[in-house]
């Protein structure tokens, strides 16, 4: 027998996840209901919260991502009631879900927002570390954590691309920034006991970039000296008392790479990278990707799945079951995107498609047509890297474009760094690194696919004042 459906207007608007998506969906149906009450259902005692919202062009836009307690969204949103419980099962058919405190909450329309997990490389060693965003969000909170571990250290990093950032630069734009990197820093203030720390990273999406950005960042405060090993992965973690036993051997931290020397110095743990070498260390950061956070709603749900694990989306932000909805870093976008998008896990994203998904789940419910928002018209990111202001546009990395596009530079060492992409004369894409001001002119240049043809180098002129030239 068919389980009952409850009528349309039977239960509430029910949001799971008190992360940027989440939140900011939950915040957008409160305004537009202000009648009803807005269930938010989140597995964590703190909240996301938006705050120093800047819009800085059209789609560009810049906030900041606090952590509050849930009483305070509740005080700015009265109509707004924070559950703080993991949901374990959803009954789409019943259109119920059910929480870990054993209560079961009847929607009419739900939003999924549960974000996605970090893959740790290995799992319950207690010497390898994921960090969350927030921790590294801001340098300062993740001082609070390790600033005592950090200064001071040796830090030998390992990836898998040739360069850091792969995904979000190209060789010239990682050169630009990391020659900062390369540079040797001073002594820290305060010597601390000697520490060494392993990270690695594999580059997939933009979520991994973040997090290597930051750890990068602090690296930079605080280590004075750092080891890049390119091109490997992990291959083996061994603890103290296992790699005693082995009796393998491992390298000192490469003080010059053309003489690596044998360690004497016993370390907790130890590293076996793919390219045969072997480093002691204090602890390891892992930062390998995330994966989509479905497991605890597709139990008996015919849910459409993205490759990368997420919940497929359509345009409204719909999945494949009546009335769920999804946002953020659990969902895949699935529509057919915009030349010049594309879906990176970040807060942007999980703020923009919180907001929208509230508009198409209002729209359906109260029969109203809704069209997609532009900010998925055109991809736009702005962030910090060692201090430089970084926008990305568009296919900013040429990504998906083939082999017929083309690429301008501009660059004045230590001052900016330009990139734009070009493809039959139309610009695709952007990298713009420092105080260009140019991410105006551009953004309206990739969203408006002017044949730009005839203006040629004239477009990356120092001389000639572009945003005049286009107004
Ligand atoms: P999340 O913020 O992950 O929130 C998910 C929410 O769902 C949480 O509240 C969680 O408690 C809840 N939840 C999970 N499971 C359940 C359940 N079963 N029941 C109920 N609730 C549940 N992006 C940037 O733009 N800039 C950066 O600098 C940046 N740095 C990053 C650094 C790191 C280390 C990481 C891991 C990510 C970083 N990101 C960054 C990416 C950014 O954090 C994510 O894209 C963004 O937080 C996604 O928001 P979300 O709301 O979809 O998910």
């Amino acid at each position: 027998m068919e389980a009952a459906r409850p009528p349309a207007n039977a239960g509430k608007f029910v949001v799971v996840g008190g992360g940027i998506a989440g939140v900011t969906c939950a915040e957008q149906l409160a305004t537009q209901f202000p009648s009803e009450d807005i269930l938010l259902i989140t597995a964590s005692p703190v909240i996301k919260a938006v705050t120093n919202f800047k819009q800085i062009s059209k789609i560009l836009e810049e906030f900041d991502v606090e952590e509050q307690s849930s009483t305070m969204l509740e005080k700015r949103f009265p109509n707004i009631k924070v559950i703080e419980s993991g949901v374990k099962q959803l009954k789409s058919e019943e259109h119920c879900i059910v929480t870990e405190d054993g209560n079961q909450h009847v929607y009419k329309k739900l939003c999924l927002c549960a974000g996605a997990k970090p893959k740790l490389i290995c799992e319950g060693n207690p010497y390898v570390l994921g960090i969350r965003d927030t921790d590294s969000a801001q340098v300062t909170n993740f001082n609070i954590v390790f600033r005592y571990e950090i200064e001071g250290c040796e830090v030998i990093w390992a990836i898998k691309d040739k360069a850091i950032g792969n995904t979000f630069f190209d060789a010239g734009a990682a050169e630009f920034l990391t020659s900062k990197l390369i540079a040797e820093k001073p002594e820290a203030k305060i010597a601390q006991k000697r520490t060494r720390y392993t990270t690695e990273g594999k580059h997939r999406k933009g979520l991994q970039e973040n997090l290597i950005k930051q750890i990068l960042e602090i690296v930079i405060w605080f280590s004075h000296k750092i080891h890049l090993e390119t091109m490997c992965e992990v291959k083996k973690i061994y603890l103290q008392d296992e790699f005693r036993i082995l009796k393998k051997k491992s390298f000192t931290f490469p003080r010059d790479p053309k003489s690596v020397t044998t360690d004497t110095e016993m370390w907790p743990v130890y590293v076996e990278l793919t390219n045969e070498k072997i480093y002691g260390c204090d602890f390891i950061v892992s930062a390998t990707g995330v994966t989509p956070n479905v497991e605890p709603f597709i139990h008996g749900n015919s849910f459409n799945l993205g490759e990368d694990g997420g919940l497929k989306v359509d345009d409204h932000m719909h999945t494949s079951l009546p009335d769920v909805y999804a946002a953020g870093d659990i969902c895949t976008a699935s529509w057919q995107l915009s030349p010049v998008w594309q879906q990176m896990r970040l807060w942007t994203q999980a703020r923009q498609m919180g907001w929208y998904a509230a508009k198409c789940m209002a729209a359906a419910s109260l029969g109203d047509s809704i069209d997609m928002d532009f900010s998925f018209e055109l991809f736009a990111h702005v962030t910090k890297f060692f201090n430089y202001k970084v926008v990305l546009l568009g296919k900013y990395n040429a990504q998906g474009l083939g082999s017929d596009h083309e690429l301008m530079l501009r660059c004045t060492k230590g001052q900016e760094y330009i990139k734009v992409v070009m493809q039959n004369g139309r610009m695709m894409g952007a990298v713009l690194i420092g105080e260009t001001d140019l991410e105006e002119t551009f953004e309206n240049l990739i969203l408006n696919q002017m044949n730009l043809s005839s203006y040629g180098e004239d477009l990356l002129d120092p001389n000639i004042d572009i945003e005049d030239y286009f107004d």
